[in-house]
């Protein structure tokens, strides 16, 4: 038992620091998209050919959508000129699904926090009910990430619950399939009102990498749902996933 614990007290505190601090990111990690300012010459159009999901908007400027890009870099590879490359900035998150389109020249409009009623309502105490709505699991899982010791989610008084009638936000996951369509409803028919919902990835938000399969409905936003905060990514970031979470509570800046 002694040895136990002074091997605990050798390990010391693991969990990061944000917001105060931003922990180290991986090398490969891909954020905000940097894009031309300029029309590409010869009129190339290889990133636009090279995107699996429509995310890059043709027109005398390259725009890229997040909210349907999956960070795969298949349009950084294809572009012959290297002027599109994605930078190592994490706070993708926003409050509307327009604010996901980044164009060159134009600030990206990060999440900003919920209005004054909520905030008293949700600020200090959020719990959510994570709805896997299809798709491969890799949101829930940085999800999950943000459970973890190195994250420790619930310092925040943010915490996951089973119920959906505990609840005061439905985090939704996946692309909606039509055979979740009827347990996601019910699940936000459970949870009280006033709820939150909020979108995770790619999918949740437009399909994703299933977008033209007709077994799903392209997201939440393709099932009709409101939708108060969208976490762009494929999977996003764990570090993605709380910054969007603490901007909404008003909790980072
Ligand atoms: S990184 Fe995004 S924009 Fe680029 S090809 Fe992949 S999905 Fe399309
Ligand atoms: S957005 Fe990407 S990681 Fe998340 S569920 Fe869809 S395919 Fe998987």
């Amino acid at each position: 038992m002694l040895k136990i614990l002074a091997s605990r007290l050798r390990q010391g505190h693991r969990t990061n620091a944000f917001p105060e601090e931003v922990p180290p990111m991986p090398d490969r990690f891909r954020g905000l998209p940097e894009l031309p300012g300029e029309p590409c010459p010869g009129g190339c159009r290889a990133c636009v050919d090279a995107c699996p999901t429509e995310a890059i908007g043709e027109g005398p400027r390259i725009t890229l959508d997040l909210g349907r890009c999956l960070f795969c870099t298949a349009c950084t590879d294809a572009c012959p000129e290297h002027t599109l490359r994605f930078t190592d900035e994490f706070r993708l998150a926003t409050r509307a699904r327009e604010d996901l389109l980044a164009a060159p020249g134009e600030a990206y409009r990060v999440a900003g926090a919920l209005e004054a009623k909520a905030l008293a309502l949700f600020g200090r105490s959020l719990k959510l009910r994570v709805v896997s709505a299809g798709g491969c699991n890799g949101c829930e899982v940085d999800v999950n990430v943000l459970g973890t010791i190195g994250w420790d989610l619930g310092r925040f008084g943010i915490q996951v619950v089973a119920s959906p009638r505990h609840a005061d936000a439905v985090l939704i996951c996946g692309p909606v399939t039509r055979n979740m369509e009827l347990a996601l409803a019910k699940t936000l028919a459970a949870t009280p009102d006033p709820k939150l919902v909020i979108a995770v990835g790619a999918c949740a938000i437009s399909g994703g990498p299933y977008r033209d399969q007709e077994e799903q409905l392209c997201g939440a936003v393709g099932a009709g749902i409101p939708v108060d905060l969208f976490i762009p990514g494929c999977p996003p970031h764990p570090l993605t996933i709380l910054d969007g979470l603490l901007r909404l509570l008003d909790r980072v800046k």
